[in-house]
């Protein structure tokens, strides 16, 4: 018996099994269906920064289909991290915080941009800006490129001829100072190509202290629960099938696998439940309105930069658009072959604030997740009109190029955090799960809206923020 478990070591998990962990009266155990980051087989794989290590060859992912649109029908493939740092482990390093409008839009006590600044400054240690908005004695090293070359230089260039202005820090608004749409260096969690994530930076050094257990490669393959109350949880590892039980179990265990789970536990559409041939425990929303960014990826014949991030500079626009100039193809940036003349860097034209929401549902017991991208007529025209500004920038390097649906890999709001009188929400303030005592969620899955900015770094905070409902 434990005081808390917590289920899945990724951006979230890592983040909070150290805070709760720091008070040696709680004990905490994880559970993190991937192997150790310092497992000799994935620990070059999740250390270099300048690569997404997610090709096919990848043994710290798992991967899921998607739909991405329904008219017609377009197919693409989900990737989680399958390690100790999760998804974290394995991203492009973007560690932009979310906009104090989107905290302030909430409308949630507690997460009011007031109430998390503090803990954005806590997991970081800013090496470019030491201002009151930025922290210096977190474990996350944040830094931006301060030199671009190929495509992300003509991006730049581009954007600057066209009149956005330079945004000197991504990560510098405050309540009172809004940041204007323009062109700026990306806050990368990346120093010297090492990737610094909330696995490494925050779980890994703690691993020693005697009130913090951690089984790697054992996975959670129900909840346990006694009426409404969640006592344990079922889970298989390299010793076979155990039972683990603890007075708290929090779920970390991301948008998909979190769903997955509580779905398979009970808890979730009540129809959607019983139609898995499970018991229904609790009649609540799962997976029925989740948020990611859509994306339409536009190739452009600029010279690839390879050694360098994924992704160096963002152009916002007003209209809640991203433009990304990737600085290589993905065959590059996914697996390290420099020289396939096809193999173009390529623009990312991104929606941050979409109409659109999908579904995660069950069949069986795997998730099928439907995007629902095109169900909103405005993200598809807002879509089409950034697409236009893109080549405009581009020029002839995106002549005779076709954009294509693609996903930012954000899926997120699976149970959504809000108030009990709302419809669409399965957890408090505090990250309890409406109705049934002792489980709790803190992970991607509880955000309410999509960011204005990828969500990494929204979702360590809240890691960070959820630790004190625990204390
Ligand atoms: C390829 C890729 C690139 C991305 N790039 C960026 C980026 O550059 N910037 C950005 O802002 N966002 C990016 N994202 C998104 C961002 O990384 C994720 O949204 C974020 O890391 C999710 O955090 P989480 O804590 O919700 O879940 P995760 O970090 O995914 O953690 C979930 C953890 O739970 C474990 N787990 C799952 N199921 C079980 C189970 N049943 N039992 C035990 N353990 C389990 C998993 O192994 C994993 O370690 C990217 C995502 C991907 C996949």
């Amino acid at each position: 018996m434990t005081d808390v478990l917590i289920i899945g070591a990724g951006s979230a998990g890592s983040v909070l099994a150290e805070r709760l962990s720091a008070d040696e009266r709680c004990t905490v155990t994880v559970v993190e269906w991937g192997p150790s980051a310092t497992d000799a087989r994935v620990a070059d794989q999740i250390a270099d920064g300048l690569r997404l290590p997610i090709g096919p060859a990848s043994s710290v992912v798992h991967r899921y289909p998607t739909v991405l649109t329904d008219d017609p029908r377009r197919t693409a493939q989900l990737m989680r991290g399958a390690v100790v740092g999760g998804s974290g482990a394995v991203n492009g390093g973007y560690f932009c915080r979310a906009l104090p409008t989107d905290f302030d839009g909430w409308g949630l006590p507690g997460w009011a941009w007031a109430d998390v600044l503090p803990h954005f400054r806590a997991i970081e240690h800013d090496l470019d800006f030491d201002t009151p908005v930025h922290g210096q004695d977190g474990p996350i090293t944040v830094r931006r490129v301060a030199v671009f070359d190929g495509a992300t230089g003509a991006f730049v260039d581009a954007a600057r001829a066209a009149g956005y202005p330079w945004v000197e820090d991504l990560n510098g608004a405050t309540a009172g100072l809004q940041l204007p749409a323009g062109i700026g260096a990306v806050p990368l969690n990346i120093d010297g190509g090492q990737r610094v994530g909330p696995g490494g930076a925050f779980l890994q050094p703690v691993l020693g202290r005697p009130n913090l257990t951690v089984h790697t490669e054992t996975r959670v393959q129900r909840l346990l629960l006694q009426g409404t109350r969640a006592v344990g949880v079922q889970c298989r590892g390299p010793d076979g099938a155990s039972e683990l039980f603890a007075d708290r179990i929090i779920l970390c265990a991301g948008a998909i696998e979190t769903a997955r789970l509580l779905l398979l536990s009970g808890i979730g559409p009540a129809a959607q439940v019983r139609a898995a041939d499970v018991p229904v425990v609790a009649d609540l929303p799962v997976g029925v309105a989740t948020i990611d960014h859509p994306e339409w990826v536009l190739p452009v014949r600029w010279t690839p930069t390879h050694g360098v991030p994924p992704l160096e500079a963002i152009l916002t626009t007003d209209k809640g658009v991203e433009i990304r100039p990737y600085t290589a193809g993905f065959g590059a940036m996914v697996g390290g072959d420099h020289d396939d003349p096809a193999d173009h860097p390529h623009l990312g034209i991104t929606l941050m604030r979409p109409h659109s929401r999908g579904r995660v549902r069950l069949r069986g017991t795997d998730p099928v997740i439907e995007h629902r991208y095109d169900s909103a007529p405005l993200d598809v025209l807002l879509l089409s009109e950034a697409t236009e500004l893109a080549r405009e920038l581009a020029g002839a390097a995106a002549e005779g190029q076709e954009a294509v649906w693609a996903t930012s890999q954000h899926l997120c709001g699976t149970a959504k955090m809000g108030s009990d009188d709302d419809p669409d929400a399965m957890v408090d303030n505090r990250c309890h799960v409406f109705g049934v005592d002792g489980l709790s969620i803190v992970d991607g899955s509880i955000l309410p809206m999509a960011p204005s900015r990828g969500p990494h770094a929204t979702i360590a905070m809240i890691g960070h923020r959820a630790a004190e409902f625990f204390a």
